[in-house]
């Protein structure tokens, strides 16, 4: 069923990072900058985590701002590393948190070989260097090191450090195996969330090859899709309503907020939904704006 028009029109970002993972920003701090931008309903879906979603969630409510506690897993699908976001998750949830537990072990011994390698490329101290941008040591990644690397004048922002260092075939690649597909949908659920396949058009993937992911996403339980992401280029937001349609999936919408100078968009700032999708958060805002707006001096229930 296509959303209504006032919930296409709501500006929801359901995607945005805190340094909670890899963002720059305290988790209070993304949640204000949120609310200046514009944004109505605000997610915060950290890599991995749920550490910074308290705080979040406090400060969401003291701007009367709807909020909905979300995450952002790693998956290793084929020979891809995939993103499924999980939205409305539940954070005291046991499976979810032990599964993201076990998804971020690992990250150590691998950024310490991320910096081996880019020494042997020239750039030395990058695992220390990187450590200094990492607020959560258990979730040191090649954001920090691209902060690094831009650091030490090798290259004059991140989105050249991911040009030419960190990813498949330059210095500074390390493959990682993530969480499975399957259990990662399955953790989403068990903790009342909805799974989201996050920006899909970021994948190196042919068309084939995305039917397949898309197909398997459907089949584990995923629900969702990102359709206008700040990961994302204009090309992609028809392409991915397109297949949203096709396959049934109600299509969400998130800047993939980092931080600031260095994010290709602010909170809030993207394209509404194309026409003719189900939002995913169609059935939400009601619920999210009530809560946000409760009188506090008024204990719930009364
Ligand atoms: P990791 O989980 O440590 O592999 O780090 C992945 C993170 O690196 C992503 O969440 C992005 O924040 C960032 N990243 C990866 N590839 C790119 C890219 N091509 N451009 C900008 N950021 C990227
Ligand atoms: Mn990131
Ligand atoms: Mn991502
Ligand atoms: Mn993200």
């Amino acid at each position: 069923m296509p959303t209504s028009e006032r919930s296409r029109r709501i500006n929801a970002d359901l995607h945005a990072h805190s340094n909670v993972s890899d963002g720059a920003l305290a988790p209070a701090a993304v949640v204000r900058r949120a609310h200046a931008c514009g944004v109505e309903l605000f997610a915060l879906t950290d890599h991995d985590e749920l550490g910074g979603l308290a705080e979040a969630a406090t400060a969401a409510q003291a701007l009367d701002l709807p909020f909905v506690a979300g995450v952002e897993i790693s998956v290793s699908w084929a020979r891809e590393t995939i993103h499924v976001v999980g939205l409305r998750v539940d954070p005291g949830c046991r499976e979810l948190r032990d599964g993201l537990a076990r998804t971020r072990i690992g990250r150590d011994d691998r950024a310490r070989e991320i910096g081996a390698q880019l020494a042997r490329a020239g750039i030395d101290g990058a695992y220390e260097g990187a450590l200094r941008h990492v607020a959560n040591p258990a979730m040191v990644g090649r954001m920090h090191f691209a902060r690094f690397i831009v650091e030490a004048g090798a290259c004059r922002d991140v989105r050249h450090v991911f040009q030419n260092y960190l990813v498949e075939g330059k210095p500074g690649f390390v493959p990682h195996r993530w969480a499975e597909l399957g259990a990662a949908v399955d953790w989403i659920r068990a903790a009342g969330g909805v799974a989201v396949l996050a920006h899909p058009g970021r994948y190196s993937l042919d068309d084939g090859e995305m039917w397949a992911l898309i197909g398997a996403f459907r089949e584990a339980g995923g629900s969702g899709i990102e359709v206008v992401s700040g990961s994302h280029v204009a090309e992609h937001y028809p392409r991915f309503a397109r297949l949203a349609r096709k396959f049934g999936l109600a299509a969400s919408r998130g800047s993939d907020f980092h931080a600031p100078l260095e994010s290709r968009f602010e909170p809030g700032s993207l394209p509404p939904l194309p026409d003719g999708l189900a939002a995913v958060w169609e059935d939400w805002f009601e619920a999210a704006r009530a809560l946000a707006q409760r009188p506090r001096d008024v204990p719930a229930g009364a």
